[in-house]
């Protein structure tokens, strides 16, 4: 077996033992392969093992990487998208990870429109109120959660979140059931649905389904290291 066929095995059987420890079944948890800066040929090892769901972080990268894979892959974008790309993006990705503010999803709104699709996508959540980071901050989002849910294009199927990175998964515990219970919140006070939670990574993926993940995006526990590469601004 490949190193990354057996690093998927392990994660695999720790989400199992995650979802037990939460009175969960693995089937309420969809592992997303994150193959940002790796290559086609490793990725496709990783679908032979069995994975057939992949998330990529940059619009550039995916439009040149997934014409080289099986068409039987399937892929959500991760990343921030930045309005120029997003025309670029709806056609490759079924799922939107990072919708991070309002004027982007009207952007993809309207484009969306013109290309006549529904794109899904989750709301991201600046779970820890970080400067540096996107995503709405949970008041920002209530007060605008009803026009979101307006638009007629953009279907909004959860939130998703990404803690401040450390050493320590059970320091990201809070910030994960924050975010399910804003999640909870918004459901009941605008009689919405939002069954997805995306939180989790290789560090702490496991907390993450304890606290109600559906979707944990896991990159190095599979892939192994990232090579470090230069990243443009623009992108
Ligand atoms: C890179 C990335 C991941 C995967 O991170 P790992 O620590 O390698 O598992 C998950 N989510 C987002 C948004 C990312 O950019």
């Amino acid at each position: 077996m490949s190193e990354t066929a057996a690093g998927r095995e392990a994660v695999l059987a720790r989400i199992a033992d995650a979802a037990g420890r939460a009175g969960r079944t693995a089937e309420e948890v969809t592992l997303v392969a994150v193959s940002k800066t790796h290559s086609p040929e490793k990725i496709r090892e990783v679908f032979d093992a069995g994975q057939a769901l992949f998330g990529e972080s940059r619009v550039q990268e995916a439009v040149v990487k997934i014409p080289l894979l099986p068409s039987r892959a399937r892929w959500h974008f991760i990343g921030h998208l930045q309005k120029n790309k997003i025309r670029h993006a709806l056609p490759l990705f079924e799922l939107i990870h990072g919708v991070d503010s309002s004027a982007l999803a009207r952007d993809i709104d309207r484009i969306a429109e013109e290309m006549g699709l529904f794109p899904r996508a989750l709301l991201q959540v600046n779970v820890a109120g970080e400067a540096s980071k996107f995503g709405f901050s949970p008041d920002v989002l209530r007060g605008e959660c009803e026009d979101l849910f307006q638009l007629p294009r953009i279907q909004f199927e959860g939130l998703m979140c990404i803690p401040p990175p450390g050493p320590e998964p059970e320091v990201s515990r809070k910030y994960f059931a924050a975010l399910r219970n804003l999640r909870d919140e918004l459901q009941g006070e605008f009689g919405v649905s939002l069954p997805q939670l995306s939180m989790g990574m290789s560090g702490d993926y496991e907390v993450a389904i304890e606290e109600g993940a559906t979707m944990v995006r896991v990159g190095t526990a599979i892939f192994g290291e990232r090579e470090k590469t230069v990243r443009s601004r623009a992108d």
